[in-house]
Order: C-alpha cells, then sequence, then structure tokens
C-alpha cells in the first residue's frame, strides 16, 4: 500500500478514508493483519492493522521489508487520447517504471482535459500491484511548445514518429535521465516535428514501420528504453 507519510520501525501510521475502504472493501484486511507499506523514499515496511475504521486505519510498522531501491530516471510525455487509452498508458508506463508523466497538448489533440487525479490513482494502483516502491510523479498538462521552452537540456528526449526515416528507438543506459514523447490519434503536425527536429536534445524516433496507435507507441518505447535488467 502506498503511504505518503514518513515511515520507520515502531511507528504507528494512519490512512485516509479511501484507503482504509480499499483494505476493508478491496482487499478484505482486518484488525490483526499483515500487509506491506511503501512512501517512496524509505523502502517497504511491513505493518500490521491495529484498527480499521470507515475514516481512516491504524497500521502499526514493525520492521523494513526492502530498503528503498534506485529507479529509473525516465519521463513519459504523452498526448491524452480517449479515456480507456490514456488509463492504459497510465498503468502501463507506471509497470515499466517512469518515474514522471506528463500530459502535453499537441496541434492535433482531441482531448481537451484530463484527470490529473484518476491518473494519480491510476498510477498509485499500477505501483502497488508491481511492486514498484515509488509512484510516478504526475505533472500539470502542458502545451508542447511550453514544455520544450522550460526543457531540462541534459536529459534527452526521444520524440516518437512514425514513418520518420529515424533511427530505431533503443534500451537506455540505467538510470540516465531521458524521456519519451508520443503523440495524439492524428500525430504530430509537420511544424511541431520541425520545432522539435531543432533542438540539440531531441532524437527523432521510430519504431518500426507500422502505424501504431498512440497506447501501443507509447508502452512498446518504454518497454524498449528500460528493458535493462539494472532498471
Ligand atoms: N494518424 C497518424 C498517421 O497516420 O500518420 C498516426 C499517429 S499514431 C496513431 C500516434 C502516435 O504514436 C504518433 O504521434 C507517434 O508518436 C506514435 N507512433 C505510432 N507509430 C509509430 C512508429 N511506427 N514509430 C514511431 N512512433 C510511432
Amino acid at each position: 500500500l502506498y503511504v505518503p507519510v514518513p515511515l520507520a520501525r515502531d511507528c504507528v501510521i494512519a490512512t485516509t478514508a479511501a484507503q482504509a475502504h480499499y483494505l476493508a472493501h478491496v482487499m478484505r484486511r482486518r484488525a490483526g493483519d499483515a500487509l506491506r507499506v511503501f512512501n517512496g523514499a524509505d523502502g517497504e515496511f511491513d505493518a500490521t492493522i491495529e484498527s480499521i475504521g470507515r475514516r481512516s486505519a491504524r497500521l502499526a510498522i514493525t520492521r523494513q521489508a526492502r530498503a528503498q531501491e534506485r529507479e529509473p530516471d525516465c519521463w513519459l510525455c504523452f498526448a491524452p487520447v480517449k479515456r480507456d487509452a490514456s488509463d492504459l498508458i497510465i498503468e502501463k508506463a507506471t509497470e515499466l517504471g517512469v518515474s514522471a508523466i506528463h500530459p502535453v497538448f499537441t496541434d492535433r489533440s482531441q482531448t481537451a482535459r484530463v484527470n490529473l487525479e484518476r491518473f494519480a490513482a491510476i498510477a498509485t494502483e499500477a505501483a502497488e500491484q508491481s511492486e514498484r516502491l515509488s509512484v510516478p510523479d504526475i505533472r500539470s498538462s502542458v502545451d508542447l511548445f511550453r514544455l520544450i521552452e522550460t526543457w531540462p537540456p541534459e536529459r534527452r528526449l526521444f520524440v516518437a514518429a512514425e514513418r520518420a526515416q529515424a533511427p530505431s528507438l533503443v534500451m537506455v543506459p540505467p538510470f540516465q535521465p531521458v524521456a519519451l514523447l508520443v503523440g495524439p490519434e492524428g500525430g504530430f503536425a509537420p511544424a511541431e516535428l520541425d520545432v522539435l527536429s531543432r533542438r540539440a536534445f531531441v532524437t527523432i524516433v521510430s519504431l518500426g514501420p507500422r502505424v501504431l496507435r498512440a497506447e501501443t507507441a507509447a508502452i512498446a518505447g518504454l518497454a524498449r528504453m528500460l528493458a535493462s535488467p539494472e532498471t
């Protein structure tokens, strides 16, 4: 269970009402049951449920089960697509190990709004399910050109572009700061690709000769980039 509070041996923490509901009604846990908790900074801890009510559950932290581990430093920047496809992108990107997720609006974006709370809830559940010790940071949505203007130049940005005469996206060395950008259903506008390709921190990449759906491109791209056994 992800609990965004400091964790240490022998402390007692209180969950939110939503987590108490999740523990009681989804995980079917009761007072006295054991579970594991993590907060993204202090590793993973064994805990025992002291009490569980509607408003909160009290968890007694017993011992550290896993130390915090070094994780990949890979962002996913994606143009939000239809709801189910965006949800799938968040879930799979989290399982694959991204450290941050940036919804990006582009010229041909067909989705005008995103629900960041929903994205955060999906990422939290996927982190718990995949036994990660952190939850990716869900960033506020941003316009593509604004993202590029404020981009940290030391972070290589791989831009996935179909039908591009571009090198194949390959695995990146472990822990290198990188990011993958995937476009919307209608692809990037030529002017966007032109601006992107002029930036020194950008590499335009191909994911093969087929035109993939955005969600396939995000998952396939991240799987390649994060294929190192160390990440
Ligand atoms: N409508 C566009 C077209 O037919 O040219 C296709 C856009 S595709 C559905 C959505 C996004 O997935 C693209 O903007 C790109 O980022 C990525 N993508 C799809 N296929 C790709 C490929 N073969 N190589 C690299 N990126 C790809």
